[in-house]
């Protein structure tokens, strides 16, 4: 994979994991045995000792204090005490036993009682010796009592001799109880290999880093984390071993991203070009926001620099990503390349096709069209014009991934929706020339900061955070079917105006057939409720052949039809600036990603928009949140922070990705402040020292090393 990395051999570090109990299976631990070994290893994925070592307490409780029973004063507190045990009963009641016995200490009595399991406990217990409790208290007429403490017998009395502790608490599900994994198993066999780390960890991170960072080093942070002598001890472990993971995974991304910036050759464009130039002068239909200037000069500086772009370009729906695609297209051409644009469905392909098209008609510049429904013959000349490097621009879906189409010379391939097409689909179009051409991805839902960093760390990351002027925020507003007339009503009156209607119907794939039924249903009453000739419908779905699609969202985009009845296939793509309103049905089974989606439909246009959210009654706790947010929220940003906390990261990217967002230590939702420095600590190291060659950075580079042979998660980094 790596020059340096396969070169090297066997460092320090692997010797070390080799040599050490660390690296030994956890059956071999005393005490555990095989069949238990097993279901850990079943159940928690912890293979080895070493792995064991990362089995994080949840939870600590605090055995350090041991108050005499005389000092009990609070009802319900949970304290630790001790005593002698005396006059055990067992006592018939109206249902099953109860067990009680006395705990007493210089005449002062705790009562200890337990309902359940007591024939087991009675055996246990002997009377006249002496015994430590925990557990919380309550006050019972004139005294407290226990209720099912956790025992130990001590063998001295004295308090002296007493030695507390702080005492981890493991998160072991019920599964794991019954198969006899406990805590107080657990604890008993990380306790003595806690206690036997007598030699230093291999340190992952440089001295420098641990003293500015004020960070404890890695063998202490285990130690506290599992045998903590104060409880701050325990948080200090958790930042160290946090900012480890973050680190790490921001090393392993920046990293990559460096090596291959600079093994592989990029395109000089050293100009923007004629065409840039004409059209910005002369046919640019309005003036650009400073956001969308300030991403084209990083696009610019990418493309002159000679190294390969690889930029995502963000930016919400309706802040003008497709004039900044377009203006990157002219500088391809400008230097003597041709560009393409692939998007991930045939209308948002058209979509594209035709909002490009139309604006480099002046220009003479030659577009064409490439899909599924592309025909044979027009095919054939479209292969052949690209061959000659007759045809500049290519704007298509999937169909120009394939391999009978050949470019003479690809210099930019413009990636609309990314998340929609693997990493590897991307990478099919590297091979469409020579030298790679440049990269820009676009993303038309925003993603949480953290994820960015995270997923698309290999790229840089342009963002457009501004709207183009004159555009008033669109009005959001819930309701549900009591107020459907009333709705109506509104509708009526947009179209008086001589706006346009969205209605949209969910269709999920699992109960698509029912789906389909509603958005039928719902067609058909709103024909009735809006007839012809006064109002005209159309209707748009999946099902439906791409040519009557067309021919519907001609309709719409004329003006012909007023109202658009639709499933999701309108998400995307779909630019009718007269239209004003968007009603969504049954808007609490849609994602809030999707909803803002949607949202985005309308305001295109100098008229104040509307999107109604219609539900049903009553609603789930999370699609309350995603309503009330959409309400809320007019920004995409601040929508996709939202939906992290309710969906997690995992939904949210799907599964693709998950890999790299399996964290143990940070939290996607909280640690975005923590990444961003963590991602600067990086970038600034790299740049000092790309290749880790200096000594103190020697230690990164061996656990880089397992890292990205895949050998380690970033969760079990040494
Ligand atoms: P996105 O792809 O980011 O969702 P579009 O590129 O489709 O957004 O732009 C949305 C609308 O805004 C289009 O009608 C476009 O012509 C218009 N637009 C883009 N940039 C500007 C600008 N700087 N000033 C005014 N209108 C703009
Ligand atoms: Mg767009």
């Amino acid at each position: 994979m790596d020059y340096f990395f396969q070169r090297s051999n066997l460092d320090k570090f692997v010797r070390m994991q080799a040599s050490s109990i660390l690296a030994s299976p956890i059956a071999a631990v005393k005490g555990l045995g095989p069949k238990r070994a097993m279901i850990i290893e079943r159940e928690l994925s912890i293979r080895t000792v070493y792995e064991l070592l990362f089995f994080i307490p949840n939870r600590y409780i605090d055995k350090r204090a041991l108050t005499p029973i005389s000092s009990i004063t609070l009802e319900n507190s949970i304290v630790q005490t001790q005593g002698v045990l005396q006059n055990i009963k067992l006592v018939k009641q109206a249902k099953g036993y109860r067990l009680s016995a006395e705990l007493i200490d210089n005449h002062h009595r705790l009562e200890l009682v337990w309902f359940k399991g007591y024939q087991y406990i009675e055996k246990q217990l002997k009377e006249g010796l002496h015994y430590k409790v925990y557990g919380k208290v309550s006050r019972f007429q004139d005294h407290f009592s226990m209720a099912h403490p956790e025992m130990s017998q001590i063998s001295i009395q004295s308090e002296q001799d007493f030695k507390g502790h702080i005492e981890p608490l493991y998160p072991i599900s019920d599964k794991l109880q019954k198969a006899g994994i406990t805590q107080r198993l657990i604890r008993s066999i990380l306790q003595p290999i806690v206690k036997s780390i007598d030699f230093a960890l291999y340190e992952t991170l440089p001295a420098y880093i641990l003293r500015e960072q004020r960070l404890i080093d890695k063998t202490s942070a285990l130690i506290h984390l599992h045998a903590p002598t104060e409880m701050k001890e325990t948080q200090r472990a958790l930042d160290r071993l946090k900012f480890e993971e973050l680190f790490f995974m921001q090393m392993g991304l920046l990293y990559q991203k460096i090596k291959q910036k600079t093994a592989i050759k990029g395109q000089r464009f050293e100009a923007v070009g004629t065409p840039f130039l004409a059209y910005y002068e002369s046919h640019l239909p309005f003036e650009l926001t400073e956001a969308q200037k300030r991403v084209l000069r990083e696009i610019r500086n990418d493309m002159g620099s000679g190294l390969q772009m690889n930029r995502l370009l963000q930016g919400d729906v309706g802040s003008g990503k497709t004039m900044v695609a377009l203006m990157t297209c002219l500088i391809a051409i400008g230097n003597g390349s041709q560009a393409c644009i692939v998007a991930p469905t045939e209308i948002l392909a058209q979509q594209h096709y035709h909002d490009i098209a139309s604006k480099l008609t002046s220009l003479n510049i030659a577009v064409k069209l490439l899909t599924g429904s592309t025909s044979k013959k027009e095919r054939s000349i479209l292969h052949e014009e690209l061959r000659s490097g007759e045809l500049q621009i290519l704007i298509g879906t999937h169909a120009v991934f394939e391999d009978t189409v050949i470019f003479k010379n690809l210099g930019l391939a413009i990636i609309d929706e990314q998340h929609r097409f693997g990493v590897a689909q991307r990478s099919k179009l590297w091979k469409k020339a020579e030298v790679p051409p440049h990269i820009l991805v676009m993303t038309a839902t925003p993603i949480p900061r953290t994820l960015a960093m995270s997923t698309y760390g290999d790229l840089d990351i342009s963002i457009i955070d501004e709207l183009p002027p004159g555009r008033s925020p669109i009005i959001t507003s819930h309701r549900t079917d009591r107020s459907r007339l009333k709705v109506f009503a509104f509708i009526r009156e947009q179209i008086k105006l001589g706006r346009q209607i969205y209605i949209v119907y969910p269709l999920i794939q699992e109960s698509a057939a029912l789906d389909y039924k509603d958005l039928m249903d719902g067609y058909e009453s709103l024909c009735r409720e809006f007839p012809s000739p006064e109002y005209a419908l159309s209707i748009l779905h999946g099902q439906m052949s791409a040519e009557a699609k067309q021919y519907e969202m001609n309709q719409f985009e004329k003006g012909t039809t007023q109202i658009m009845v639709a499933t999701t296939v309108i998400e995307v793509g779909v630019n009718v600036p007269n239209a004003t309103v968007m009603i969504i049905e049954s808007a609490e089974r849609f994602g809030l990603a999707q909803l803002h989606q949607l949202r985005g439909r309308v305001g295109r246009g100098a008229h104040q928009s509307y999107c109604i959210l219609m539900t049903k009654d009553k609603l789930s706790e999370d699609a309350k949140t995603r309503i009330e947010s959409m309400v809320k929220y007019s920004s995409g940003f601040d929508l996709s922070e939202i939906d992290l906390k309710l969906r997690g990261p995992g939904d949210l990217m799907g599964t693709q990705q998950s890999g790299t967002l399996q964290l143990k230590f940070a939290d996607l939702v909280d640690d975005v402040a923590l990444m961003g420095t963590i991602r600067a600590l990086v970038q600034g190291l790299l740049e000092k020292d790309a290749s880790l060659e200096l000594q103190e950075h020697h230690c990164i580079r061996s656990t880089l090393q397992m890292l990205l042979r895949g050998k380690l998660l970033w969760s079990y980094i040494s």
